[in-house]
């Protein structure tokens, strides 16, 4: 088998406390890269997969680091899928260097709302999926529940591929419905996979459970299904070649399940990635598009023998320098190797290049397509597309949504202003989500994110991983201004100090355009003038002025959206017009035109979706309408009701904790950015006071 047949890109997503964490553990353990099994909470030195002490913490997984583990000749290399809804880009960014998923649910819980947000994005990549129900050694474990669950809540075709032996404190191991063997764990941890006879009991259930497994899987494969009605035995082999075209049409999702704490039910499922996962050659191929011709789409084969593309998606700041993990898409890349980044046209040379495993990394001379590998020393952002010379190409760029809220952080010693700089810098290259700038009044230092838990994740990095003790403000919600009708401008600009003067007369208008959800600017320009009464020459500096004047509009300096310029006309000197003169002339008449458009406020609008039992149903929607909250819809999922919203961000913080005592902790939500809407009047007010007495 060549290097590509024996590699699988997996991720593996989940539910907070679903296990994810501990599953992975026991994963590398088995497959022999670490030699001591480390709890998740509490003593040790914590999980190898979480290496940052605020993750252990919090209990979510932030950074999507790669792993690579050996399984029976088959080279399995892990990224960390980063679960909260807050990290969206993040989410994304390691879905798309996947060819396969492993779905986590807790067998009392199911699927929660975080695997229903997690199985969108799996669905819009097409990414195949095995599920792992895992602390089956709980009270009220109920692996069938949550198999119903994943058909019902997420419209996924499950299939269970086990049955359990005892239940709950007497949870033992599987039954593999294939083989119809049952299937223990034994020694200190589990390392030891003992197979047996099928206990008597279980017997009469597992044919059961095998005749459904058959029915199911017969869906893919006209032979299995003809022997199937006619009662012939249908082999193992035959069996695993079904579930194999089942996953990977995306149309099955086999279930095994388990218990990572109490080392049961582990290997199987390894068994299974290796077995039933695409490889990359088999994974549906990445789509790069020509740069400066992004309609030209170029699929990218997994051909070592092809130019080199490849991408990076997750970089890392290291004493010795960055790493950046990468997934190679095409050809090979070879230390010493020179590639070109295909975003800054920069030329690079590949110093060093390392395999990641948990706790260590290998030195390799090569990689193939089909590889995640990471670079070391490489100075680039992360999502950047490199290639040999020759090829330019990108992996096409990621939609990153808009940072609606912010935070001034000021550190509490004057001194510390340095390690500041150095953190904000490194986060920003690591997450395009996170944002600075500097308040030009106030002086002080403005982070912006996707929300609230994404910011406090970075407050606390700073402050742990940097020393830098910070005053924080309370969240800011990200408005935007807008005009809300088209005005005209007819600007002068001159200025006669002794020597040359300075002259330019633009003459156009401005119009309202729909704003998107980009952090784009939404800003066009139109250039309509002929005759050359603005030389060519001085139009892009036209550009340039608009654009100035749309960082902040008049009535509270919140950045401008959403707006067309057309140029239509102007006037120049032969002598004293300059780039300089048409760029402040059209700064100054853009500042005419919006107050003359009848600037307005826009706010954030999220989507919000609350899951909350029905004796609740009522608290949640009367809250959500009272924080200017509009019902989209209602439905309900088994025994939850589901309720989707639209509801400013304003309204929206400390919603967690409102949340949780109206529902005795009962209800769970998500929420997303959705749009930028007119704020009402009589918050407009309110807002432009606040923002007047900041500054
Ligand atoms: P993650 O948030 O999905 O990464 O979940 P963790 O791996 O951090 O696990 C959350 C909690 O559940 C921890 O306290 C684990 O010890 C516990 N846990 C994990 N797997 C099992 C299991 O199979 N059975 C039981 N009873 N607890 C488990």
């Amino acid at each position: 088998m060549s290097e590509l047949d024996i590699t699988r890109n997996i991720g593996i997503s989940a539910h907070i406390d679903s296990g994810k964490t501990t599953l992975t553990e026991r994963i590398l353990y088995y497959s022999g890269k670490i030699h001591k099994i480390e709890e998740v909470r509490g003593g040790g030195d914590g999980a190898t997969m979480d290496f940052m002490d605020l993750e252990k913490e919090k209990g979510i997984t932030i950074t999507s680091a790669a792993t690579t583990v050996y399984w029976n000749d088959h080279r399995i290399n892990i990224i960390d899928t980063p679960g909260h809804v807050d990290f969206t880009v993040e989410v994304e960014r390691s879905l798309r260097v996947l060819d396969g998923a492993i779905l986590v649910l807790c067998s009392v819980a199911g699927v929660q709302s975080q695997s229903i947000t997690v199985d969108r994005q799996m669905k819009r990549y097409g990414v195949p999926r095995l599920a792992f129900i895992n602390k089956m050694d709980r009270v009220g474990a109920d692996p069938f529940k949550g198999i119903k669950d994943l058909q019902m809540k997420l419209g996924l075709n499950p299939i269970a591929m086990q049955i359990p032996i005892g239940a709950e404190a007497d949870f033992q191991g599987v039954v593999d419905l294939i083989t119809q063997k049952a299937i223990y764990n034994r020694g200190t941890q589990g390392e030891e996979v003992v197979v047996e006879d099928c206990p008597d009991e279980l017997k009469g259930l597992a044919e059961e459970k095998r005749m459904e497994l058959l029915e199911a899987i017969s869906m893919f494969d006209d032979e299995l299904m003809a022997n199937l009605v006619e009662g012939k035995d249908i082999g193992v082999e035959e069996i695993h070649a079904a579930t194999l075209k089942g996953v990977r049409s995306l149309k099955l999702v086999p279930v095994f399940m388990g218990t990572a704490f109490k080392n049961t039910g582990v290997q199987p499922l390894i068994d299974a990635i290796c077995r039933y996962l695409p490889s990359p050659i088999d994974a549906e191929p990445m789509v790069a598009k020509e740069v400066g011709h992004e309609e030209h789409n170029v699929p990218l084969e997994p051909d070592p023998g092809k130019p080199l593309v490849c991408m990076a998606f997750k970089i890392q700041d290291e004493e010795f320098g960055q790493l950046t993990h990468t997934r190679i898409y095409q050809g090979t890349l070879r230390k010493g190797d020179t590639i070109i980044n295909s975003r800054t046209g920069q030329k690079i040379r590949v110093s060093r290049l390392v395999r990641m495993h948990a706790n260590n990394r290998e030195n390799i001379a090569e990689a193939f397509a089909g590889d995640i590998i990471a670079m070391v020393g490489v100075d680039c952002a992360s999502g950047d597309t490199f290639c040999h010379a020759g090829v330019n190409l990108t992996c096409e760029s990621m939609f990153i949504p808009t940072s609606v809220i912010s935070y001034s952080i000021i550190p509490t010693e004057n001194t510390q202003a340095d390690k500041l700089g150095k953190a904000l810098t490194r986060f920003i290259k690591e997450d395009p989500t996170f944002h600075v700038r500097t308040d030009e009044e106030s002086g002080e230092t403005v982070v912006s994110g996707m929300g609230e838990l994404h910011l406090d994740v970075y407050i606390e990095r700073i402050q742990r991983e940097y020393a830098v003790a910070l005053k924080v403000s309370p969240p800011q919600v990200n408005y935007r201004e807008a005009v809300s009708r088209k005005a005209d401008f007819n600007y002068m600009h001159r200025k006669q100090t002794g020597g040359a003067g300075q002259f330019a007369v633009v003459v156009g208008d401005i119009e309202p355009i729909p704003f998107d959800n980009t952090d784009e600017e939404d800003f066009e320009f139109v250039d309509y003038v002929r005759g050359g009464n603005i030389p060519q020459e001085y139009i892009a500096s036209c550009e340039k002025g608009f654009r100035d004047a749309i960082v902040e509009g008049p009535l509270a300096k919140f950045p401008l959206t959403g707006i067309r310029v057309n140029l239509r006309d102007g006037k120049h000197h032969e002598v004293d017009s300059s780039d300089l003169a048409f760029r402040v002339a059209s700064r100054m008449a853009m500042r005419e035109a919006v107050s003359k458009g009848k600037p307005c406020l826009l706010e954030p609008i999220m989507k919000v979706e609350v899951e909350t039992p029905e004796e609740f149903q009522g608290n949640v929607v009367g809250d959500l309408s009272s924080r200017r909250g509009i019902i989209q819809g209602m439905e309900t999922r088994e025994e939850v009701y589901v309720i989707h919203a639209t509801v400013p961000l304003a309204e929206m913080f400390g919603y967690a904790t409102a949340l949780r005592s109206s529902t005795a902790g009962k209800a769970t939500y998500s929420m997303e950015f959705n749009k930028y809407a007119p704020l009402p009047k009589m918050f407009e007010d309110e807002v432009v006071a606040q923002q007047a007495k900041r500054s």
